[in-house]
């Protein structure tokens, strides 16, 4: 068995093979539409596409037929079972692996896969979180077959792509709301969309997530129970050296992270990941990877499979990916930007400037309600990305901030000026040549090269797409893009309602009536537009003057969830009911609460298992030196020994307060499980535990730095950051 096949068994791929080229091996483990053309018949094609394309429902007998084609294939290449894949509120990925094997009566042996498993299955749902939804009905859950998302075949398994519903019809995961929330946006924004081209009949929503992550040494983590346990450091002197000399970003790639990116290329090509690009962050041993934008629920998809696949690559390398969204403190945290637009199936990019007046009407139209959805939904947007790791980076001072504003650039917010003029009611012809000539007809067709960069702002026009900053990198993007795709479709519709009003009541013409709504739209949402420091003190207090959210952490982000203009809006848009939102809500406090928990915790653990007795040992040896000193030197030992004295007092006095914090965060730990009341139990992690773990960690740290290196044992930063 060569060196390459003996790798491919612990993910399975038959042909990690780094010498073929990435055209002919891309998707080669996907069943994707080249192999639907191959194995199904052309009615069963033909209703597999309509299901895609349209959301019509399958019938079992064609069911049957594409599981027997999915079986044929799969076994073809090497697969022994399957499973269906799905992404429970835990935010990963779940998966329960069933053989195609199956016994007739008479005791042979068959491989058996129809349509029945195809379409649903049943897993144990009673381990996944649900927020009380099976608590008061039926306790089963199931998963249905997603269509829209291919299956593939990772390690020996075939997966399928599935929703998580419970019996009564309520989605227990990201992807059915997720899934919903791009049919509403399809829906208003081919309505809208045909105000310009009759020949649109279905718009995409695009995702490209853009992953950030760390590598670092496998062998240097296993010393760390905290990196192990809650994926961060929890304590940790900073390194000599950090991102200061600006020297890592965009620098050469180290030779075995880059073997570690080769490897993991070769697997997404197999599975039809479309990455492309890779370079170094800014912070050491921190990189990125992005892929060709893909339709929003096949992004999704292909990044949670992506995170799995960057961890199992990593074990062969001997290293270790961290996707925790800060898990240095005082060097960079890790994001997710997700870059957003919205695509006809005609081919238009409806976030992108044409070269026509007429297109930039178009361009201006989605690009303003973008504007004003957010703007109406800042809070509920922040809330889609909260979450305890994120906290440390969105709270805290790391960009981009906890204040959801909208950066367009100098060239646009001189056309939106220029539109917030335009007259009520019926435009003379001289206005609209004027607006036509020099207002829409001035955006260049190409705004890239021309928009300027402003690189932390947490909502930024980027030429032909909006670009959402605050994802948490280890987040799943299907709730960000739940959140922006279901109030972008609430927004078109509105405006379609407006406009189809102004026209039949007011007889404006169709242009006269988009430029009056869009223009009070502009005024209307002039607050979320901003395009300076987001960490400037003046930002803040501006953005309290402009009754701009600033939802520092996690327990307070989420309120909005329930409020009533989020309930309307989710039901309204058929994307989720009442009982789902305050299902999830649930489910993200009680998350919250679990990693606080844990992290108290772990830090505990570190304190009393490991630091303090390292100190004591390293007291130890000190006070056997001053010993020997004053039996060798009797009364000089006392100024001979003085360095060894200050350092022992130091000791002492972090030991004391390091022992003291530690017990009162366990005590604010009691008090808070003795919360009854979910929002205030996570209130009271937040506000009374979290705040000991800053204090600890000093005392932890100024002690890693008066302990000799040889009893410290804890790797520490310089090495878990400058070991390549
Ligand atoms: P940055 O300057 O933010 O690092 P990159 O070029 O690394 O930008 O990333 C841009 C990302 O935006 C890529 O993942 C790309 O696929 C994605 N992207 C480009 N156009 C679109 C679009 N129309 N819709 C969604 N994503 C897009
Ligand atoms: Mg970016």
């Amino acid at each position: 068995m060569n060196q390459s096949h003996t790798d491919s068994q612990q993910t399975g791929f038959q042909h990690p093979n780094n010498t073929i080229r990435r055209s002919e091996s891309f998707a080669r483990h996907v069943f994707n539409e080249d192999r639907m053309l191959q194995y199904l018949t052309r009615d069963a094609f033909a209703s597999v596409k309509g299901a895609i394309f349209t959301g019509s429902k399958i019938d079992r007998k064609i069911a049957d037929q594409v599981a027997e084609a999915m079986k044929a294939w799969a076994i073809s290449a090497g697969a022994t079972h399957y499973t269906h894949w799905f992404q429970p509120l835990t935010g990963a990925t779940a998966e329960k692996h069933d053989a195609f094997f199956d016994l007739l009566p008479d005791g042979r042996a068959i491989e058996k896969f129809g349509g029945g498993q195809l379409v649903q299955q049943e897993p144990d749902a009673s381990s996944f979180p649900s927020g009380g939804i099976r608590n008061t009905f039926e306790a089963r859950g199931y998963t249905a077959w997603d269509p829209t998302s291919p299956a593939f075949i990772y390690g020996n398994t075939l997966c399928i792509p599935t929703i998580f519903v419970s019996y009564t019809g309520e989605a227990l995961d990201n992807k059915a709301p997720l899934l919903r929330a791009l049919h509403a946006v399809d829906q208003a924004a081919t309505g809208v969309a045909r105000y310009f081209d009759k020949n649109v009949t279905k718009v995409n929503a695009t995702l490209g997530w853009e992953q950030e992550y760390f590598l670092i040494d496998a062998e240097l983590a296993r010393t760390r129970p905290d990196l192990l346990l809650t994926g961060r450091t929890l304590v940790g002197q900073a390194a000599a050296k950090g991102q200061q000399l600006d020297d890592h970003y965009f620098g050469v790639i180290p030779a075995r992270a880059f073997r570690f990116m080769r490897d993991l290329e070769s697997e997404c090509m197999l599975l039809g990941i479309p990455v492309k690009t890779r370079h170094n962050e800014v912070a050491p041993n921190q990189y990125e990877l992005a892929p060709v934008f893909e339709e929003a629920n096949l992004a999704v998809d292909h990044n949670l499979l992506l995170m799995d696949i960057m961890d199992k690559v990593a074990v062969r390398h001997g290293l270790r990916v961290l996707f925790h969204e800060k898990p240095f403190a005082g060097i960079n945290g890790s994001g997710k930007h997700n870059n957003w637009s919205l695509s006809t199936d005609t081919g238009t990019n409806l976030l992108s400037p044409g070269s026509t007046p007429m297109k930039n009407l178009q361009f201006l139209t989605f690009f303003v309600n973008t504007i004003k959805a957010v703007d109406r939904y800042e809070e509920l947007l922040r809330a889609s990305i909260a979450s305890a790791s994120n906290d440390h980076r969105l709270g805290a001072n790391e960009a981009p901030p906890a204040i959801i504003s909208i950066f367009v650039g100098k060239q646009l917010t001189d056309v939106l000026d220029e539109l917030e003029g335009v007259s009520k009611g019926k435009l003379s012809p001289e206005e609209k040549t004027e607006l036509k000539l020099n207002v829409v007809g001035k955006i260049p067709e190409i705004l890239l090269d021309n928009t300027d960069r402003n690189r932390t702002s947490p909502f930024a026009f980027t030429g032909n797409k909006f670009e959402m900053r605050g994802v948490g990198a280890k987040m799943n993007c299907a709730k960000p893009m739940t959140v922006l795709n279901t109030i972008v479709a609430h927004q078109l519709r509105e405006f379609k309602t407006e406009v189809d009003k102004l026209i039949a009541k007011k007889k404006l013409k169709k242009d006269e009536a988009i430029f009056n709504v869009l223009r009070e739209y502009i005024k209307s949402s002039r607050r979320i537009r901003f395009d300076g420091d987001g960490y400037s003190d003046q930002w803040q207090q501006e953005a309290e003057r402009r009754k701009l959210s600033n939802n520092r952490t996690t327990p307070a982000a989420l309120n909005i969830l329930t409020a009533p203009e989020t309930l309307e809006l989710f039901s309204a848009t058929g994307v989720m009911t009442e009982k789902e939102i305050r299902a999830r809500k649930e489910v993200e406090l009680e998350t919250y609460i679990l990693q606080t928990q844990i992290e108290g915790r772990v830090l505990s653990e570190l304190v009393y298992n490991k630091i303090i007795p390292a100190t004591i040992s390293y007291q130890n040896s000190l006070l056997q030196n001053i010993a020997g000193l004053k039996d060798v030197y009797g009364a000089a030992h006392k100024t001979m020994g003085e360095a060894q004295l200050g350092i022992l007092e130091q000791l002492a006095e972090h030991l004391q307060a390091v022992r003291k914090k530690t017990d009162a965060m366990n005590e604010a730990r009691k008090r808070a499980n003795g919360l009854r009341e979910i929002d205030k139990k996570a209130k009271a992690y937040c506000e009374s535990v979290l705040p000991f773990f800053d204090q600890i960690r000093d005392h932890c740290d100024r002690l890693e730095r008066l302990v000799s290196d040889k009893e410290w044992p804890l790797a520490k930063y310089r090495d878990l950051l400058f070991i390549k």
